[in-house]
């Protein structure tokens, strides 16, 4: 088989050793005769993978014990709704807008009734190529929402902004991928498809001052709720948080968050460094906003993208393409993608622009 390296943006690459114990145990989870697609949620194989991901994770990202961790389903797209349902009492919340994501967030705030969602900074003006600074607020919010990876647009907050107040993320495309004061955030969100385990499962952080505030809400959207009852008032995605376990466990293998993110940012710098001098291809991305994860480019003709995205996938370089918004490629460099990937790409692209120039 032709050798396949995955850029997509989500659902995305899986480390291999993950995807091979998966392979290996599939039939008979922990030998029990089951696989772990068969297995109660109310069984004691499931409630100890459940306990173990969710203490590795608590590892992983240093979450002391006033945060609660929950996997619940429905994607990031639900929390957008859900955040400010369960968190914004006063009805007063700050968005920064960064692009596509974070407008998703503010629109479905504004349906709650009685909301005032206030735009304090965007990067609009440089058509999202930048990160906002954000002024100083002067109201109280309920929360300031940032999105710290723009996975379309390729622009992340490399440092965590300071704001008046409780700050909440959008995560998806960057959880793990590098480290953050965690501890920072009153609310952290992301859906799982991208650097955790397969879609389905959502990945929500809350700080417990946070829980308890709002009665009577729709029990699935309750996180108060969820969080007594250990995210299984309901079924689980079993599959996917077992998945994710195995996940949280590869990466400590490999140095935690740290770790991790010093390989991210060697992958990421030979792709960047590759398009600093290339002639043909550039990053539209001002450099102090650029993404480990995820990295748009362009050769500015959009005949040319489409002859390199259809060269580089019949060559084993998938999912290149850029998203319908922004054109162009993109590749997405997720934890599991390997920094062979990155090299065996950028020496495709000098072939490529070598045959072109
Ligand atoms: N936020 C960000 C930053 C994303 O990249 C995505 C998905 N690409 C979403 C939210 C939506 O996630 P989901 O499909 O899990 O609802």
């Amino acid at each position: 088989m032709q050798q396949v390296y995955n850029f997509a943006a989500g659902p995305a690459v899986l480390p291999q050793p993950v995807l091979k114990q998966i392979q290996a145990e599939f039939l008979s989870y922990h030998g029990s005769g089951m696989s772990i697609t068969e297995i109660s949620h109310r069984s004691s194989l499931f409630q100890d993978l459940y306990h173990d991901a969710e203490q590795t994770l608590r590892q992983l990202m240093h979450l002391p014990d006033n945060y609660r961790i929950l996997f619940l389903q429905g994607g990031a797209s639900l929390q957008f709704y859900m955040l400010p349902l369960n968190i914004a009492v006063n009805r007063q919340v700050a968005y920064v807008d960064t692009g596509h994501w974070s407008q998703k967030a503010v629109t479905e705030a504004q349906k709650l009734a009685g909301m005032q969602v206030d735009i304090v900074a965007s990067s609009k003006d440089s058509s999202y190529t930048t990160i906002p600074e954000i002024p100083t607020l002067n109201k109280a919010y309920d929360y300031v929402h940032i999105t710290t990876n723009n996975t379309i647009e390729g622009t992340a907050f490399n440092q965590v902004p300071d704001v008046k107040g409780t700050l909440v993320a959008d995560m998806s495309s960057n959880i793990l991928a590098q480290e953050y004061p965690f501890d920072k955030f009153g609310v952290i969100y992301a859906g799982a498809q991208k650097n955790i385990a397969p879609a389905g499962l959502t990945v929500v952080i809350v700080r417990d001052d946070l829980l308890g505030q709002v009665e009577g809400l729709p029990t699935m959207l309750d996180y108060t709720l969820q969080a007594k009852k250990d995210s299984a008032y309901n079924t689980p995605p079993v599959f996917d948080i077992y998945t994710a376990g195995l996940v949280f466990h590869w990466l400590q293998d490999r140095g935690g968050i740290a770790g991790t993110e010093k390989i991210n940012r060697a992958k990421a710098g030979i792709l960047y460094d590759y398009l600093a001098q290339s002639k043909l291809f550039h990053s539209p991305i001002a450099a102090a906003a650029r993404s480990l994860t995820n990295i748009p480019f362009v050769t500015g003709d959009s005949n040319l993208d489409a002859e390199f995205v259809a060269a580089a996938d019949a060559a084993g370089f998938k999912n290149l393409k850029g998203h319908r918004l922004v054109g162009g490629m993109r590749a997405s460099l997720y934890n599991a993608l390997s920094i062979e990937a990155v090299t065996a790409l950028v020496d495709f692209m000098a072939k490529f622009e070598k045959g072109v120039g």
